[in-house]
């Protein structure tokens, strides 16, 4: 009896022998608007816009790029989605926090909470970044991420397409998952991608502007998000692992 292959085992053994932009357009012909780019316009998510662009241009699908607005992102970062807009021609979908709730975690925790404690951080984190995101998803069968094994420990077993840890039938595909560094900002440089300017003043990983600093030469490339706290766990919630979510679980 022949076993069927999982939907992310069947897209990986698709994907895995194709080049990077035959990746997102097989993903584009596969899925169409049940796809979606996510990006935070760091370098990582700059070159997968600039895929998935490369691959409309090949295929004539409209990739749903989006982008969590917290509310809280650096000037900077706005400036790059309007050179993204100007550049390729592309829709950049904006989801912001609910007004409500934040609001009402502005009114009885403060607006810079999040320095406080991590419970707090991570109630932010949830309102600004998660629920959003569970909108920008909604109807998804598959979404794309920026994600390299190389950033962290916590993402040292990122693979090529992974389900989605916290929703049922939902894949992530991450085509950039064994890039270096080095890889990258070759890559960013050779096809002309536009750059987000706080990398070159020490920003490697670009997140919201209280919660993100430069980093000194020699740090780990995401010391500085969240530099107030512990290194274990440098992630805000929306690229919870499967093996971190069986982990909680068990
Ligand atoms: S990174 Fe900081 S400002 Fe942004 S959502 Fe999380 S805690 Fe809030």
């Amino acid at each position: 009896m022949t076993r069927e292959l999982s939907l992310a085992s069947s897209v990986e053994a698709t994907l895995r022998p194709l080049g990077p932009v035959d990746r997102l357009a097989h993903l584009l012909q596969r899925f169409g608007s049940d796809l979606r780019i996510a990006s935070s316009f760091g370098l990582e998510d700059a070159v997968v816009v600039h895929l998935a662009a490369r691959a409309r241009d090949a295929t004539g699908i409209v990739p749903r790029v989006f982008m969590l607005d917290t509310g809280r992102l650096h000037p900077e970062t706005y400036d790059l989605v309007e050179q993204f807009r100007d550049t390729y021609a592309i829709p950049i979908a904006l989801y912001a926090p609910a007004a409500e709730a934040v609001e009402t975690y502005t009114l009885t925790r403060g607006p810079n909470a999040f320095y406080r404690s991590k419970e707090a951080r991570k109630a932010c984190c949830e309102i600004r970044k998660i629920e959003p995101l569970g909108r920008a998803l909604s109807g998804a069968k598959a979404w794309v991420t920026g994600l390299r094994r190389e950033q962290s420990d916590g993402r040292a077993s990122v693979s090529l397409v992974e389900d989605d840890a916290t929703r049922p039938s939902v894949i992530k595909v991450n085509p950039l998952y064994d890039w270096t560094w080095d890889t990258l900002t070759r890559f960013a440089k050779d096809e002309n991608v536009p750059v987000h300017p706080l990398i070159a003043k020490g920003y490697p990983s670009i997140g919201c502007a209280p919660c993100t600093r430069a980093i000194a030469p020699g740090e780990h490339p995401r010391a500085g998000r969240w530099y107030w706290e512990e290194p274990d766990h440098k992630e805000c919630g929306i690229h919870e692992s499967p093996r971190a979510k069986k982990k909680e679980l068990a």
